[in-house]
């Protein structure tokens, strides 16, 4: 079982900002900006490749709650997902990363 499912179950701990029946947000344990947050579906899937068309635009949906939440919406943040190797992806169950609380830097990400 990988860490996110372990948090989905109650054997983790974790710092929630929303929950619903299918989507859980909470805060990330190591910070990439002031405010870094992962949303994740309660359901398994891998990564973006795996994930059903309709339960995307519901996690939309959600994140956009996520956000008001956190009070970015007006400001601005940024959604980021990992896929596979190149992506970089730890965790293997799909998730956003949603940033923000400062001007975040945009820069070349490949060396
Ligand atoms: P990724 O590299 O896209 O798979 O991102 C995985 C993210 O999960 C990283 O930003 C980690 O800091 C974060 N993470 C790992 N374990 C935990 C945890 N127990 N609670 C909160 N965030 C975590």
């Amino acid at each position: 079982m990988n860490v996110f499912e372990k948090i989905i179950k109650g054997d983790l701990p974790c710092k929630k900002v929303l929950e619903n029946e299918q989507f859980l947000a909470f805060y990330d344990i190591a910070p990439k900006a002031p405010i870094h947050v992962l949303a994740i579906p309660k359901q398994s899937f891998k990564d973006f490749n795996e994930m059903p068309k309709e339960l995307l635009a519901e996690m939309s949906v959600f994140i956009l709650e996520v956000v008001e939440v956190l009070g970015i919406k007006e400001s601005g943040y940024r959604l980021i997902t990992n896929i596979g190797a190149d992506g970089g992806q730890e965790v293997p169950h799909f998730h956003y990363h949603i940033l923000g609380g400062g001007k975040l830097n945009w820069e070349k990400l490949v060396k």
